[in-house]
């Protein structure tokens, strides 16, 4: 959902959001401020984290914030796909990545699925990313996963242990993470290698 900003202007800005409380004399430093804050937390950002930010806002200032109620998708953010390579690459450490052909399956089940989704933001940041992930093979894989947030040509190379629940985000009934779960498929039955660079 967009939001557009008019009517009387707050000489400063205040956004409590996670028990915390955000001041800023613009309202876009208050979602630097939360980025910064969650990440220094360890955290990983929720993939409507911004929407969070926003109701905050408008929360605190209701008569500068509004809705924009046209539909439409409304993309995954570049923070948001930094921030799930940041918290992934940590986990990661020195385990291995799946083979090419475990991965190319699972962007073939992405490609196939509603909830793929584009990544937002200025080509820089966008290139930015993919310079972030290097991984063995080039596979095509959509840019973003809406369900999470997650930036799919790096996900799809995860070992399914490292990745959290399925019921943790609305994944998809058909998504590779809830099949592999119900298959009781452990990389280990398909194949693991070592990351060149991630
Ligand atoms: S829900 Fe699963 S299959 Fe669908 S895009 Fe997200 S990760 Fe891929």
């Amino acid at each position: 959902m967009a939001w557009n900003t008019g009517g009387p202007c707050p000489r400063f800005f205040i956004a409590k959001i996670d028990g915390q409380t955000f001041t800023a004399r613009d309202h876009k430093q208050i979602f630097v401020l939360y980025r910064v804050w969650k990440t220094n937390n360890g955290e990983r950002l929720a993939v409507d984290w911004e929407e969070s930010v926003w109701k905050a806002l408008k929360s605190s200032h209701p008569r500068h914030f509004h809705k924009d109620k046209r539909k439409g998708d409304p993309g995954v953010s570049v923070a948001s796909a930094f921030s799930f390579i940041t918290f992934i690459i940590k986990r990661l450490r020195n385990k291995k990545l799946v083979l090419a052909p475990l991965a190319k399956e699972r962007a073939a089940i992405c490609f196939a699925c509603p909830m793929k989704s584009k990544v937002l933001g200025c080509s820089v940041c966008r290139s930015a990313l993919k310079l972030a992930v290097k991984p063995p093979e080039a596979v095509e894989a959509p840019q973003a996963c809406k369900a999470c947030g997650c930036y799919l040509p790096l996900k799809i190379w995860i070992p399914r242990r490292l990745l959290g629940s399925s019921e943790a985000y609305p994944f998809h009934p058909d998504c590779w993470m809830r099949t592999e779960d119900e298959l009781g498929c452990s990389v280990n039955h398909i194949g693991i290698q070592q990351s060149p660079r991630l």
